[in-house]
């Protein structure tokens, strides 16, 4: 069976539900220049993906290879999703494929997607069919103008259409385009739009009367994948630019925690609009295969109190227990708290409701308000935490007369980034905000990434805080921000909060 599967415009949540669950369970995938990688993050581990980018040169692949290569595939018994940019049959050759498929006699499906165009106007405040001046809309292929393929299209008719026109692959010939367009009538001053990247952080929309478009794109260095709007609709809507004025908009914002972390933190960036860079500064490593938390199994319903300090210390506690073929019930008799919202999520996931989850975000207060709400004298309690947490949580516990025990779960170890691309944005000035949200984020990137680079840099350093911060004094006077909130979404608020000045 084979899926033709629209993969929508490029930010990876704009697929279809339909596309997602078909990218999950496909045994092959054979994947375009265009569908965002970040999609196939959700594919089987053990998937077979396959690049087929059609651009010139080595590596690219013909539609007749590619063609081959699908038939080949969905005929040796494989679940395949021909995953394409954007809707599968705009400008996707489609018929080609389907009716290879359909010879071949493999039943196929095709999963409509967000075509460019559509979503290039609505992520720009372009209404491509406001009935007050466009009650139509053409979608042309911009490389047909140029050569002998040109037959296909109709400058006359393009040039008077009453609506809007999308032209889809014409960077390299938008000057043939608004050449024609105006040499069949088209006036000087149309509304025109470029919009490359839709979707992505790094949108870019260029205006111009079609008289001066091409210049100004010349200028503005617009490349591919671009769309090419024209009429009066590309003016565009005052105050419906809504993608482009979030305050994260065309700001590149590095997340510098282990690879898990740093994917959750790119996709909260990208859901506010900006840019995120991922650059690995740990990996964490779990510690339960120690005596020690073995032991600790065994002893559990001796405890009045557990506590557990972060969402990964609860994966890797239930991860641990689950090869063991323990469940939640482990804390049957115990009762539990967390620092922060966050941690009693996680363990809400693994079916545990925390007896206790006061909204602070350091050990100390966490300590301080745990012994205001019960009395601890003599009770037995109990750290699962990371073996880098600070000692304020056992120090204020056993002033409360609490027997305290701190089992470590995991550490964080030095992981190496890509630090010289990343020194190297940094000189650019393409990085607005490097982010520490722990005090072994800070130590595992300073050993890679030079500080003076840092210091003579226009980037900004945002800490999570306190105790991140004072791993970074060794920057002096550098820090420009500290969460109010020391949590991932708190520390992204505070950085939109400074972008809106
Ligand atoms: N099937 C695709 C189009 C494939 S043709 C769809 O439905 O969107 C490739 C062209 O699509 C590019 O040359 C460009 O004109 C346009 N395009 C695709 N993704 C785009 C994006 N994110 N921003 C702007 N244009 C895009």
């Amino acid at each position: 069976m084979a899926y033709l599967v629209g993969a929508g415009p490029g930010r990876a949540d704009l697929i279809t539900l339909r596309g997602a669950e078909l990218i999950k369970s496909a045994d092959c995938l054979i994947v375009d220049k265009l569908a965002n990688p970040a999609l196939l993050e959700m594919a089987r581990q053990d998937a077979e993906i396959l690049h087929v980018p059609k651009r010139i040169g080595p590596g690219s692949y013909t539609q007749d290879q590619i063609n081959r290569i699908l038939v080949e595939k969905a005929l040796a018994g494989k679940r395949v999703v021909r995953l394409k940019g954007g809707d599968p049959c705009i400008f996707g050759r489609c018929t080609e494929e389907a009716a290879l498929l359909n010879e071949a006699g493999v039943d196929f499906e095709i999963v409509p997607g967000i075509t460019a165009a559509i979503a290039a106007a609505e992520y720009t405040g372009i209404m491509l069919t406001d009935r007050r001046y466009s009650s139509q809309v053409a979608f042309i292929t911009g490389r047909e103008a140029e050569g002998k393929e040109d037959r296909n299209i109709d400058w006359g008719v393009l040039a008077h259409f009453p609506g809007t026109l999308v032209f889809y692959m014409g960077i390299g010939t938008l000057p043939t385009i608004s050449e024609q367009l105006m040499a069949h009538g088209r006036s000087a001053d149309t509304p025109v739009a470029l919009v490359a990247n839709a979707t992505l952080p790094t949108q870019k929309v260029v205006r111009a009367p079609l008289s001066q478009i091409v210049e100004t794109c010349g200028r503005e260095q617009i490349g591919p994948p671009a769309l090419i709007i024209v009429g009066p609709a590309a003016q565009g809507e005052a105050g419906l630019n809504w993608f482009m004025r979030k305050p994260l908009f065309g700001r590149t914002v590095v997340a510098t925690r282990d690879a898990a972390g740093n994917a959750e933190m790119a996709r909260k960036i990208v859901l506010r609009g900006g840019n995120p860079v991922e650059f690995t500064t740990m990996v964490l490593q779990p510690l339960t295969n120690r005596n020690e938390f073995l032991q600790i199994l065994t002893e559990l319903a001796g405890y009045d109190w557990v506590i557990f300090t972060s969402p990964n210390g609860v994966d890797i506690f239930f991860e641990a227990i689950g090869a063991f073929g323990k469940d939640a019930r482990v804390f049957a008799s115990v009762r539990l708290a967390t620092l922060g919202t966050k941690t009693a999520e996680r363990l809400a996931q693994y079916g545990i409701k925390a007896d206790f989850v006061p909204t602070v975000f350091t050990g100390r207060d966490l300590g301080l308000q745990l012994l205001s709400y019960a009395n601890l004298k003599d009770k037995k309690v109990l750290l699962l935490r990371s073996e880098l947490a600070s000692d304020e949580l056992v120090e204020v516990l056993r002033q409360g007369e609490a027997q305290v025990r701190d089992v470590s779960l995991y550490t964080a170890v030095l992981q190496e980034g890509k630090a010289t691309a990343l020194e190297e944005q940094i000189q650019q000035g393409r990085i607005h905000w490097l982010t520490f949200a722990s005090p072994s984020a800070v130590r595992g990137f300073f050993q890679q990434v030079r500080l003076s680079v840092v210091h003579a840099s226009t980037v900004k350093v945002a800490s999570i805080g306190p105790v991140t911060s004072r791993e970074l004094i060794p920057l002096g006077g550098r820090i420009d921000l500290e969460a109010a909130e020391h949590t991932v979404d708190g520390l992204l608020d505070a950085i939109e909060s400074a972008e809106r000045g």
